[in-house]
């Protein structure tokens, strides 16, 4: 089956063609801009599309052209958060496009791009099967005791404040495929996962299920992030506030501002890593703070989950960056981790192990695709009702 697999923003609208019984990309794109013209059309910048509609007659176009008299069989959407309701992948429909406008309270800047996106092709393609697929979806699994805040009651029942938990789609991709490198039923693999990107987040897997994870009520909290400060005493908040700060204010600074940005200046970790290496001592206290506090997190899951029976990296920065996982590990000799200094230098866009035998639990590189999964996802959707 042909899926169109779709991550629409607020200004952009990034989509892929997947064949997902051949695990291929036929084509794929970015439309940018959506809304930005002046609708004036006068000269200067090129305009973008005018709406979400308007930009998917483009991704139509640019597709028909690849593709030729091939059909689409199914679009599946990646939708930031499905709450407490959206456990898995649904097949979609007016209720289902309501319920996720409904949860917009929970992530402004994402489920209206959402929305906007299953809209236009609804108008468009009326016929065309639609799934969601939610980033939050397979943290529904977390106990009680992971995903309350000791904050009282009236806060998460009348606003919905708990933990809810992000990157939920690479997770679960990324806890399948290690299960398959250590030859175990996913049912059975107990794993930290590690998803480090512009945004990062660690989770606790066992038996094949989210026990805890890093990020919360949003994306803001846990791990220091390219921009994103993760933790930090909710106390200095309200101290700025007091001082004068707006919430618009407190936002950007926690939200755009923070993390390695904050810390050295610059949000990218490849630049980073070069800057400390070249003797920049911000860059260094930088990845310092980052690594630390992803190794007590990770020392924190692997009670959570009973004994970690690996951990994996994943994501741009775990993916990639060789300095920056020989920094967490070195920081984790009390679980008897040991990276294998030839395995974590080699490049590859295989799952592979990086720690010795030696090391007390298996150190691997998994990389994620998230559209693979939302594409994999549809078709079973679509599949398991015709
Ligand atoms: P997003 O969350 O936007 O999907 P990515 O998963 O693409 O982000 O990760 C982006 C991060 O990965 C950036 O900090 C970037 O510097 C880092 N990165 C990408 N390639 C490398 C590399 N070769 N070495 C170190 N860091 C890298």
């Amino acid at each position: 089956m042909l899926v169109l697999v779709i991550n629409s923003g607020s200004s952009s609208l990034k989509y892929q063609v997947r064949d997902v019984a051949a695990g291929t990309v036929l084509t794929e794109g970015l439309i940018e801009k959506i809304g930005m013209g002046n609708g004036g059309g006068g000269d200067g910048e090129p305009v973008g599309p005018r709406d979400h509609a308007e930009a998917l007659e483009q991704v139509d176009a640019a597709i028909h052209e690849e593709l030729g008299d091939q059909e689409l069989g199914a679009v599946g959407h990646r939708v930031v958060h499905g709450g407490e309701r959206f456990a898995e992948p649904v097949l979609i429909d007016n209720e289902i496009t309501r319920a996720i406008e409904r949860l917009n309270p929970l992530a402004p800047l994402h489920n209206p791009a959402n929305v906007l996106g299953i809209r236009a092709i609804t108008r468009k393609w009326p016929k065309m099967p639609q799934v969601a697929v939610f980033d939050t979806a397979f943290h529904r699994t977390l106990p009680e005791h992971a995903w309350r805040y000791a904050v009282p009651d009236e806060l998460y029942t009348n606003h919905g404040i708990r933990r809810y938990g992000f990157h939920g789609t690479s997770n679960e991709y990324v806890a399948r495929r290690s299960a398959a490198l250590l030859d175990l039923p996913v049912e059975e693999f107990d794993g930290v996962i590690a998803h480090l990107g512009n945004g990062a987040s660690v989770t606790a897997i066992r038996g094949g299920r989210s026990v805890d994870t890093s990020m919360g009520f949003t994306p803001l909290e846990g791990l220091v992030m390219g921009t994103r400060s993760g933790d930090l005493d909710p106390s200095i908040l309200v101290f700025l506030g007091r001082a004068g700060w707006t919430p618009e204010d407190i936002d950007t600074m926690l939200n755009r501002e923070s993390g390695l940005k904050g810390l050295a200046g610059n949000n990218d970790m490849r630049s980073v890593v070069e800057a400390s290496e070249s003797g920049n001592d911000k860059a260094t206290m930088a990845l310092a703070v980052a690594s630390y506090r992803l190794a007590k997190y990770i020392g924190g899951y692997h009670v959570a989950v009973g004994g970690a029976k690996a951990l994996v990296f994943t994501a741009g920065i775990g993916e990639n960056s060789q300095q920056f996982r020989a920094q967490v590990a070195d920081r984790l000799g009390a679980l008897g981790i040991e990276l294998d200094a030839g395995l974590n230098a080699g490049r590859s866009k295989e799952p592979r192990v990086i720690s010795t035998p030696q090391s007390a639990i298996p150190v691997l590189v998994v990389p994620t695709d998230e559209e693979r999964a939302i594409a994999e996802a549809t078709a079973a959707v679509v599949s398991s009702i015709r």
